[in-house]
């Protein structure tokens, strides 16, 4: 009934999980419990992903690349705070969404591979090729 309808792209009902969500399954199918903990993902949680990170009790998060799409801000003010990384930010307890540095998987193909995003090429040594 549902097949072909724009509902089932909704991450509320679609089967598939998200890397944060497995992480916390992970958690507990092998008896750690995150609360206090830390998470470190590539992309800023989605609003859903959030409202599990919340109830899990993790303390912090830190991500790589921004979600502009994410309702997490918006949908759990509440409960979750989004810092600019300064460890100075006040949280009132909440938790604390940071960002973080590291390879996002955009840039992947570019750090090895031999083309850059664009189809240009480079040598050995990272240097981009004339076409
Ligand atoms: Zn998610």
């Amino acid at each position: 009934m549902l097949k072909g309808t724009a509902v089932m792209n909704l991450t509320e009902y679609g089967r598939a999980v998200h890397a944060e969500m497995a992480a916390l399954l992970c958690c507990a199918r092998v008896g750690v419990s995150p609360a206090g903990g830390a998470l470190y993902c590539t992309t800023f949680p989605c609003h859903n992903c959030t409202k599990h990170i919340v109830a899990a009790g993790l303390r912090q998060v830190f991500y790589v690349e921004p979600y502009p799409k994410s309702l997490a801000e918006e949908l759990h003010g509440d409960a979750v705070v989004v810092t600019t990384g300064e460890a100075s930010e006040p949280t009132s307890g909440k938790v604390v969404f940071r960002p973080s540095t590291g390879a996002g998987p955009r840039r992947f193909m570019d750090l090895f591979s031999m083309t850059v995003s664009t189809g240009r090429p480079m040598d050995c040594k990272g240097a981009v090729l004339s076409k």
